[in-house]
């Protein structure tokens, strides 16, 4: 890892000067990371030869705009996004704030799902990408990714490479990514053989179960120069279902970073303490034995995190989505984003909870989930009006 100067701070006289406009606890968190070590250690994205900070921010859940602030006045240079979170405000939110930022001082990815079923796709993608450019204010993304890929046959689809590539050209996406949760080794593969795809976004931590055989072809894709970065590092949130503290952040990230092949973690932080912790972990991101034992002891617990391994949906009598319903059920519980979680079960035009017709449950799921308990809980969301949930 390389280390880099960090963005000059605030001083603290201006902090001061700034206090009547910020809560107290605002002005209190930014006092307190001026006294860091000035460095933020960088790697190189790829081929892309973007070069940032192993800690970036992944903007999905934040709504608060100080802590965006807080976060690029850390030395924190990426913000990840996407063109559905928080139904546009997310990007919106990015917008207003970079709007009189140095354009060289950040790097904004954004992501599009390809509704590839349409007839109309090409001029539907054409304008979510120009609806995404318009609510971030820019004229361009450093990234756009095709946002959650499940399966090859999207990935390497004539038409999504011909508009991918058409954006580039035209200037609007610097460079051409994937977001995958699913069938991650072959989908690395895939996009390695169409030549198209530079970067990829992808759920990577310590509880994986195919950790080797991912790794192997995170280096494949990296010798054909490919970019990695790593979402879903804390296995679906800090915090359970009930609120409580369910694992330390900060090692989780050392334990991401110990892979020299991923570039930068996109953890998101909502709150300043958060961000606190994963910029402590960041200025110290060597793994300790403190990291591993921990994490250790962990590896059985169950968390909000599915793998996606998809053992789960041949079992079921249904063959229902199993792994897309349990990321609803983490945006839920976890990241406590309901109207995302609702977005991501009306993608699958489930008939309600399916699983009321069944009178046992065959499913074994490899990380211990109760599939039909956690189906029963998240299924009602659908029938909650969207006002209540932004
Ligand atoms: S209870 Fe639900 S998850 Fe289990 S087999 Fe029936 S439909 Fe599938
Ligand atoms: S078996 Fe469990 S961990 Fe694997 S995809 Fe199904 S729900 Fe997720």
């Amino acid at each position: 890892m390389k280390n880099i100067n960090r963005r000059k701070f605030l001083s603290i006289s201006a902090l001061a000067g700034a206090g009547a406009l910020v809560a107290p606890q605002v002005a209190a968190a930014s006092v307190k990371r001026q006294k860091e070590d000035d460095t933020i250690p960088t790697r190189i994205l790829g081929n892309t030869g973007i070069e940032i900070p192993v800690l970036s921010m992944g903007v999905m859940r934040a709504d608060n705009p100080a802590v965006v602030r807080a976060a690029y006045n850390s030395g924190i240079t990426h913000f990840d996004t996407a063109h559905g979170y928080q139904n546009g405000k997310n990007e919106e939110m990015l917008g207003v704030f970079f709007k009189d930022k140095d354009r060289s001082t950040f790097t904004i990815a954004t992501k599009g799902k390809a509704n590839l079923k349409s007839d109309n796709f090409e001029a539907e993608y054409e304008e979510l990408l120009n609806t995404s450019l318009r609510r971030l204010q820019m004229d361009y993304v450093d990234i756009f990714y095709t946002h959650a890929i499940e399966d090859l046959g999207s990935l390497n689809d004539p038409r999504l490479l011909k508009m991918l590539t058409k954006f580039k050209e035209e200037g609007k996406i610097k460079h051409i990514g994937f977001s995958t949760h699913a069938n991650k080794p072959a989908q690395i593969d895939e996009a390695i053989a169409t030549g198209v795809y530079e970067v990829c976004l992808l759920s990577y931590n310590f509880k994986l179960g195919i950790l080797a055989e991912l790794d192997e072809a995170i280096q494949r894709g990296v010798d054909a120069g490919m970019g990695f970065v790593a979402m879903k590092s804390m296995v679906g949130g800090v915090e359970d279902a009930e609120g409580n503290k369910k694992v330390d952040g900060s090692a989780c990230l050392r334990w991401v970073w110990q892979n020299p092949n991923i570039t930068t973690a996109i953890p998101g932080f909502t709150s300043f303490d958060l961000l606190d912790n994963c910029l402590e972990a960041a200025h110290s991101p060597e793994l300790k034995e403190q990291d591993v034992n921990y994490l250790a002891g962990l590896k059985s617990n169950e968390m909000l995190y599915c793998q996606n391994c998809g053992k789960c949906v041949g079992d079921c009598s249904k063959h229902l989505p199993i792994p897309t319903i349990m990321r609803a059920y983490m945006y839920n519980y976890g990241y406590k984003q309901p109207a995302l979680s609702k977005d991501t079960l009306m993608g699958l035009a489930l008939s309600g909870n399916e699983c009321s017709g069944c009178t046992s449950c065959a499913v074994k799921c490899t990380s211990g989930f109760n599939i039909a308990n956690k189906i029963a809980a998240i299924t009602p969301i659908v029938n909650v009006p969207s006002y209540f949930l932004a």
